[in-house]
């Protein structure tokens, strides 16, 4: 098989064609059919051919995100039909080098880009994701109780699986070589965004292990003065401040 991970300018525009061809743009509102909300055929094997549009949105997204010098991870929300078609509802790729974030992983932005959903459209949904889901990920997943997540590899970095599992999410791991292979030329290439990115302080003979240590600066931070609204003052005392909040509360509700 041809490895995927290629010159990532080839790749920079690939997810706006793969959405045309894909139809991403066009996929109908799953509420305006009325059976929309039918539940799928139950998955029979680990991966299906409805899978496919998914992961390799999700591989398309993360080839953009590496072509924009960001982290190669991609992932994809597809909603399950009751006639086995399966829809892209939401898509996107790791943000944190090209928005400066540090919150926008793949999965919540594909979350994000789905938008607002009733809480039961997400039974019917697969989150596809090219690397193994971090806390913040995995704590979205559960929140919104998607049933499935399928991976492309968790060498690179491993996520926690096993908390899916345990609250009784389905859980299928490709170990996809292109998906390894871009992580890992990644990493090697940026330690410091990667490690930024778990939020991981990396130590020379790799990364630092559990429980972490807390490190010390090397020279103090500068903390960015906030302004505080008129109501809150610091000097304060506490039983004034709650006295004053009970009023706050009063006046607004
Ligand atoms: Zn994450």
């Amino acid at each position: 098989m041809p490895s995927r991970v290629q010159e990532p300018a080839a790749y920079a525009d690939l997810p706006d064609a793969l959405a045309a061809k894909l139809t991403l743009a066009d996929a109908p509102d799953p509420a305006a059919r009325a059976d929309a909300d039918a539940p799928p055929p139950p998955f029979e094997s680990r991966l299906e051919e409805r899978d496919a549009v998914g992961f390799e949105t999700a591989v398309a997204y993360a080839l953009k995100g590496l072509g924009e010098g960001g982290i190669p991870i991609g992932s994809a929300l597809v909603h399950h039909q009751a006639n086995g078609e399966a829809w892209v509802v939401g898509a996107g790729h790791n943000e944190r080098v090209q928005r400066g974030s540090c919150v926008m992983h793949a999965e919540i932005v594909a979350l994000e880009a789905a938008g607002r959903l009733p809480p039961h459209r997400y039974r019917n949904m697969t989150i596809y994701t090219t690397l193994s889901p971090c806390s913040m990920c995995c704590g979205a997943i559960l929140l919104y109780k998607i049933p499935r997540v399928v991976i492309g590899e968790n060498t690179t970095f491993k996520g926690d699986e096993e908390l899916l599992r345990s609250r009784g999410v389905e859980v299928v791991v490709l170990d996809d070589i292109a998906c390894k292979e871009a992580m890992s030329k990644y990493i090697e290439a940026n330690r410091e965004e990667w490690y930024e990115d778990i939020g991981k302080v990396p130590v020379d003979d790799g990364e630092e292990s559990e429980p972490v240590q807390v490190v010390a600066e090397p020279e103090p931070i500068k903390v960015p003065v906030l302004e505080l609204p008129q109501e809150v003052e610091s000097t304060k005392g506490v039983s004034q401040f709650f006295e004053d909040f009970e009023e706050m509360l009063t006046d607004r509700l």
